[in-house]
């Protein structure tokens, strides 16, 4: 297809700002994109947030969470990065299978193309059939946003990323520049030595972005520190951009001063102003400035202990981390996490590292490594009635401890990992999902085969998470490939456990909870990824008030 007959189908109000990213990588692109896209939502317009991955992997769902983080599963189930879920916290906007592409899903479609003989004949070429790809990847299933923010992962300079800056420098040529805007993210690092901010990593990288056709409308400059005007003044000049395009991003205590900090700094208004858009009225940043005055001055503070197996990179659990900062948020609360290594508690004495909380969660989670510290802190939970929150594997960990420690089946287990186990937690193969029957195989791919994305369930009449939620039905997002065998039900009534919620055809468990308990929740979703600072997912609000209840503070 021809991409002019793709532009000739946008909507002419579609504009265009592509970020990207130079020095060094973890500069915050996907905050920055996010916050900018606030900041544009309170002026009004409508915005559209999308990554562009430029590594090889299909999607990040097999790559190990110390390599890339938290897997963020969108409502439609695509396994995504987790800068979609900074997207969707700030902006509210549901993110979209069609809001993330990867060199692997572009090549893909490419081979595909060429195998079914779509090209003629012809030679594939990444410039045009890749960039071509990545083209209507930009343009597609768009309607009348005002702003599509594109953010390309990785630095420039890395091989990956070429075929992606050829795109947007074509884009920005079919288009013409008032529809486009490029935003650059850099890092101006501070020589203690010479006491100074230093540039010149900047203007390489500036010079690079050059080399491919691509000038630079406005650089947004990390920085410890407020950057003088004078060193503001040389930036633009070397790099060729408006001085008050030249935008200050100092550090913050908290991502979500980051869109008020931005603004202050008058990024939205030069966005506007480079569109030609009316830049003088001020932004509402009210809505950022009452969740940073409850930040700043909590009246009181709990702790609250997750327990799980990638505590080392916080990354793993960004979505959890800041889910439960929102329940902290909604009860006026800071929530301090004790990130506790489910290693550790196999070996000693659980009080050792549990006495000092409010509450634990056992978040998600594959493979064997650390199962049974994390059956020792549900135990404790259990026992000490201490609030519990256990997510996906979390909860299916729970179900197993019950059977074990409570009715007595010594050999419950998972089929995941507990060979020859009773299978308590099995593998599930077939499931519903829209009124069409998906069929697993024990031996099928591992990527894109869970049960993923938005499943509805059905809470039931007298549990807790009825009154939590105070509705009967919901949808909640999922990612796993297990799930608790229904025929258990019974032997759990018995020990203490409900399955309080279900599939709506009742075979797939979807809460379980413990009655004579204060707050004992599994959750066979991810509720985590649906929480946003101005919405707090419900049973994290509630988790965190049984947390601060419990009072059992450090
Ligand atoms: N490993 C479990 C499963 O596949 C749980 C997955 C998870 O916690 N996301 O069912």
């Amino acid at each position: 297809m021809s991409e002019n007959t793709i532009i000739e189908t946008l909507n002419p109000k579609n504009k265009f700002i592509f970020i990207t990213g130079g020095v060094v990588s973890s500069l915050g692109k996907g905050l920055a994109s996010a916050s900018l896209a606030s900041l544009l939502q309170s002026k009004g317009y409508k915005v559209r947030l999308r990554k562009l991955d430029p590594y090889l992997n299909v999607d990040p769902g097999t790559m190990s969470p110390y390599q890339h983080g938290e897997v963020y599963v969108t409502d439609d189930g695509t396994e995504a990065d987790l800068d979609l879920g900074h997207y969707e916290r700030f902006s509210g906007v549901p993110a979209k299978r069609t809001d993330s592409i990867t060199t692997g899903k572009i090549y893909q479609r490419v081979i595909d193309k060429e195998r079914r003989g779509d090209y003629l004949g012809a030679t594939i070429q990444v410039i045009p059939h890749v960039t071509n790809e990545i083209q209507e990847f930009i343009y597609s299933d768009l309607s009348d946003e005002d702003f599509v923010l594109c953010e390309i992962g990785g630095t420039v300079g890395d091989i990956e990323g070429q075929p992606y800056l050829e795109t947007i420098r074509q884009v920005a040529y079919d288009l013409g520049k008032e529809r486009v805007m490029f935003l650059h993210v850099t890092l101006l690092p501070y020589i203690p030595t010479a006491g100074e901010l230093k540039t010149k990593p900047t203007q390489h990288s500036v010079k690079h972005l050059q080399e491919y056709g691509i000038q630079p409308d406005m650089l947004l400059c990390r920085s410890q520190m407020p950057i003088p005007q004078n060193e503001k003044r040389k930036i633009a000049l070397f790099c060729n951009i408006k001085e008050e395009n030249v935008i200050t991003a100092e550090d913050v205590k908290s991502i979500y001063q980051v869109p008020i900090a931005y603004s202050m700094e008058g990024m939205d208004k030069q966005v506007c102003k480079y569109f030609g858009l009316d830049c003088d009225q001020p932004t509402d940043l009210s809505k950022w400035q009452n969740i940073m005055k409850v930040i700043s001055n909590p009246e009181g503070e709990v702790q609250i202990a997750v327990v799980g197996k990638y505590v080392q990179l916080l990354e793993a659990y960004k979505s959890l981390n800041e889910a439960l900062v929102h329940g902290g948020i909604a009860n006026h609360h800071k929530v301090k996490i004790k990130w506790i290594d489910a290693e550790d508690l196999e070996n000693g004495n659980p009080s050792d590292y549990l006495s000092d909380v409010s509450a634990i969660l056992v978040p998600g989670g594959f493979g064997s490594r650390g199962t049974d510290g994390k059956m020792i802190a549900i135990r404790y939970a259990r026992e000490n009635k201490l609030p519990f929150f256990g997510i996906c594997f979390g909860m299916q960990l729970a179900v197993i401890e019950t059977m074990r420690n409570v009715v007595g089946v010594k050999n419950a287990g998972t089929t995941e990992i507990h060979e020859g186990c009773e299978p308590v937690v099995g593998l599930m193969t077939e499931w519903d999902k829209e009124g069409a029957k998906q069929v697993r195989h024990k031996n099928g791919d591992l990527g894109g085969t869970m049960r993923l994305g938005a499943y509805e369930a059905v809470l039931k009449p007298e549990s807790l998470v009825r009154q939590i939620y105070g509705t009967e039905t919901i949808s909640e997002r999922h990612r796993h490939r297990y799930e608790v065998n229904m025929k258990y039900e019974k032997d759990l009534n018995s020990a203490g456990m409900f399955i309080a919620a279900t599939s709506p055809d009742g075979k797939l468990p979807e809460i379980a909870e413990i009655r004579n308990h204060p707050w004992f929740v599994g959750v066979q979703f991810h509720p985590e990824l649906k929480s946003k600072p101005f919405a707090p997912h419900p049973l994290f609000v509630s988790f965190v008030k049984a947390a601060i209840d419990k009072g059992r503070l450090l």
